[in-house]
């Protein structure tokens, strides 16, 4: 009774906005019985906390007047419901209706409304009805005739417009509202206001729309010192912003930078594309600016992104405000977030970023993450490859075996393709039978990890394909472009690696080519050398050199480096640095190096059981195989086989991986020691670590590197540093070792300065066992 009597008309609709309550004070404004209300559609969705200009559908106000709403949430038997008061407009006649929008709308206290007409249509276009019609909005008096159509009546310019608006309403989105600045018959400072209503019926479908027209004689740009706008819109429940003519933000309301997580400090004189997601492209962002600087206003749905880079879907409407002249003044921004409204916001952008056949990324994620990796490789000075892939000869599969083998077909490569690529690589499908791959740099790889994954996706194809009980075999054809070499974004990224693909093709398919030739040579030179060595230690083309390493004082010979050779039967000898980083990129360098550890200790028992006396032997270690977890049980192994005591084995490892991760080797080389071997720092100097980091480490010599030998005669500060790294090296017990020693005068400034050990051409180049042999003081 209570609720009856209010002065106030009250409705409660249930979430689908079907009316199921009216109050006698409603009944009476809107003329109609209970009966006819209830269980009928409002054709919108309340926005709990805003008070609104609502006009109702005619079935539910045949008069439709118009209403001042208000809406809350409420819990009407036990159901999410809403509530609705209503008041009688001010000045009662439908003028212009913002329902949802009319926050900022009512805000623009400057606009003179001089004109306005309203229209109802059918979905067929089919006007209904025609009221306050003014000459200059409509080409054709749209009240004059029976059974005209809304198309009828507009501009050819203007029914495109429309037809663009209708295609975009929703149940959630049920208004646009859009500028027509190039109208039929304006004037210059005129322009033409549309605001366009669909009401939607319980299954979702449009019964009737309402189309508002105003004839805008000018607009007043939005400036914070129109006090009542800023109050409004920073109170508005939906988020608002407001850009300069620039595009670039000049205000913006709470729920804005609640939504988005910026502040005002953060944004303010930002451009536009700050929000928005880099799923879009520059040249998406380009069409929306022009659209609003240039056609009065955008709108359309699009991906945002929160300053802490999360993405997610937004209906944007952005109107362009104008000066009196007609120049723009500003635009204002509206924003219904889209991922609260999607349910299933999570599948759908799963769906949206996703190929439905291997559940692969799909183009559109390929470009964001694209645009991601230039913007991160721009950032470390890093590069990246972009591998396209296409499949030999998959139109033959599909035409023998049909389309579903052929679907099966495109599912299990893209398994084998997943496992040819690194984790942090992505594959996407591009359609068809065409897949793309982001390929990063790793840590073995080097400049060249793409055309590894290349040839490994090749190898791996050789394998058949057991598709319905039938073995099919298929090849795949690859181009690479690299960033930034071959393309600074991402469609030149992409057309080269396809324009490297179809070389690829033309030169017999089952291959891959770098968009630049002087790559494929390197790469070639490289894959060839690849393919050798892997040869290599099957044919026995590896040999160890020695370089003896003298005492300083007294120029004894006391150990002797072990330096490999490789000695290929048509290139002839090749030098470590030649082909060791190729081996650690392959992996190959695990079984070549416990070919070295097992010959030299050999070798030195060989040296031995001669009688000669027992020089240590140090060898390189690779940071590779020092990773291996049966390492240190390989050592213990040899040692045992070769009956080699433990600390005459040396082992080199170099300064630059011990300081890649210091703990994790730490823990290594305390292993190694227990076994009572030695460890060696190489190269030491070259590899930018403070000596201080060396303090906890198993070490028991530093080999300073050729390059500060060399600098100590070329200027006082190569002196210096030698110095003090003899003089800290001691301090940490550790003994010390020159290399590259090339003239005697250097060993003498060496050995002045406490350096214990000298290695270099001077005391003698790296030379065949049987001649070191020669070199060594014989026991006896
Ligand atoms: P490294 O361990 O620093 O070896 C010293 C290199 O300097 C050797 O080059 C040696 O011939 C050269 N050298 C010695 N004295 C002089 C000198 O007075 N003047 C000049 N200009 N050079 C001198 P090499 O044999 O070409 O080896 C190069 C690098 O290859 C080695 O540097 C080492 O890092 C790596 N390496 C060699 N053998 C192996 C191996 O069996 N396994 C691994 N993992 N790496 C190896
Ligand atoms: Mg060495
Ligand atoms: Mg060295």
């Amino acid at each position: 009774m209570i609720v009856d009597n209010l002065p106030e008309g009250v409705l409660v609709v249930d979430s689908f906005n079907d009316i199921l309550f009216a109050n006698s004070t409603a009944l009476s404004y809107l003329e109609t019985p209970e009966k006819d209300i209830i269980g009928k559609n409002i054709g919108f969705g309340p926005v709990p906390g805003a008070i609104k200009t609502i006009l109702l559908p005619k079935s539910i106000d045949p008069a439709r007047q118009c209403f001042e709403a208000c809406f809350r949430n409420l819990y009407w038997n036990g159901e999410a419901s809403y509530l609705i008061t209503l008041r009688p407009h001010e000045n009662g006649k439908p003028t212009s209706i913002l329902a949802g929008k009319s926050e900022i709308m009512d805000a623009l206290p400057t606009i003179e409304r001089s004109e306005e007409c309203q229209l109802r249509f059918s979905p067929q276009g089919l006007i209904l009805d025609a009221l306050d019609i003014s000459p200059g909005i409509f080409i054709k008096d749209p009240g004059s005739e029976n059974n005209l159509s809304i198309f009828d009546v507009l501009s050819d310019e203007h029914s495109q417009l429309l037809k663009g608006k209708i295609e975009l309403l929703s149940a959630y989105q049920p208004m646009q509202i859009f500028n027509a600045p190039y109208a039929y018959g304006l004037q210059s400072n005129q322009h033409l206001q549309f605001i366009l209503q669909g009401f939607f019926d319980k299954s979702g479908e449009i019964y009737e729309y309402l189309l508002l027209g105003s004839l805008v004689n000018s607009f007043f740009p939005y400036s914070k010192e129109s006090s009542v706008m800023t109050s409004i819109v920073d109170h508005a429940s939906q988020p608002i912003a407001f850009t300069d003519m620039n595009g670039n933000f000049t205000h913006a309301n709470q729920q804005f930078f609640n939504l988005l997580g910026y502040r005002s400090q953060d944004i303010y004189g930002k451009q536009i594309n700050s929000i928005l997601s880099s799923v879009h492209t520059p040249e998406y962002f380009n069409k929306i600016v022009t659209s609003i600087f240039q056609r009065g206003g955008w709108q359309g749905e699009c991906w945002l992104q929160h300053k802490n880079q999360h993405i997610f879907p937004a209906e944007v409407q952005a109107t362009t405000i104008f000066h009196k002249n007609g120049e723009v003044a500003c635009c204002a921004i509206y924003i219904c977030d889209k991922s609260e409204l999607r349910l299933v916001e999570n599948n759908l952008r799963h769906l949206a970023l996703h190929d439905p056949l291997t559940n692969l990324p799909n183009r559109t994620l390929l470009l964001e993450r694209l645009y991601q990796s230039i913007r991160m490789a721009n950032k470390k000075e890093e590069q990246f490859a972009v591998l396209h892939l296409d499949l030999d000869g998959f139109k033959a599969v599909n035409n023998t075996y049909g389309h579903i083998a052929g679907d099966q077909l495109l599912k299990l490569i893209s398994e084998r393709l997943l496992t040819c690529i690194h984790k942090d690589d992505l594959l996407a499908r591009m359609g068809g039978d065409e897949f793309a791959i982001i390929s990063y740099p790793t840590e073995y790889m080097g400049l060249l990890p793409a055309s590894v994954t290349a040839q490994k996706i090749i190898n791996d194809l050789t394998r058949p394909c057991l598709i319905e009980e039938n073995e099919l075999f298929i090849t795949a054809s690859i181009g690479i472009s690299l960033y930034p070499e071959d393309g600074t974004n991402a469609t030149s990224l992409l057309k080269n690696a396809d324009i490297a693909m179809y070389r690829a093709k033309e030169l017999g398919k089952n291959n891959f080519q770098f968009y630049s030739e002087e790559l494929n040579r390197r790469v070639l030179k490289r894959l060839d050398m690849g393919n050798h060595l892997r040869h290599a230690l099957e044919r026995d083309e590896f040999r160890l050199v020695y370089q003896p390493i003298v005492e300083s004082h007294s120029r004894r010979i006391v150990a002797a480096e072990a330096l490999l050779r490789w000695e290929h039967t048509q290139l002839g000898r090749i030098m470590p640095d030649d082909f060791i980083s190729l081996a650690e990129e392959t992996g190959l360098i695990v079984d070549i190096g416990k070919w070295v550890i097992q010959t030299a200790c050999k070798q030195h028992m060989v040296l031995l059981q001669s009688g000669y006396s027992p020089v240590q032997m140090s060898v390189n270690i690779s940071g590779r195989q020092l990773e291996q977890d049966d390492f240190v049980s390989f050592i213990e192994h040899t040692l045992a086989n070769t009956e080699m005591k433990p600390d005459r084995l040396v082992l080199e490892i170099t300064e630059s991986f011990l300081m890649e991760d210091i703990e994790k080797n730490r823990k290594k080389l305390v292993e190694i020691r227990k076994l009572g071997v030695k460890i060696s720092i190489d190269d030491f100097g070259t590899g930018y670590s403070s000596l201080n980091s060396l303090v906890n480490l198993p070490i028991d010599s530093l080999k300073i590197d050729k390059t500060f030998v060399d600098a100590m005669e070329e200027n006082p500060h190569g002196l210096s540093l030698v110095k003090g790294v003899i003089s800290i090296g001691h301090n940490l017990d550790m003994e010390i070792i020159a290399e590259g020693v090339e003239h005697n005068a250097q060993a003498i400034l060496l050995e002045t300065h406490g350096c214990d050990q000298l290695q270099g051409y001077y005391f003698g180049m790296p030379m065949n066992f049987n001649e070191l042999c020669r070199l060594i003081d014989p026991l006896l």
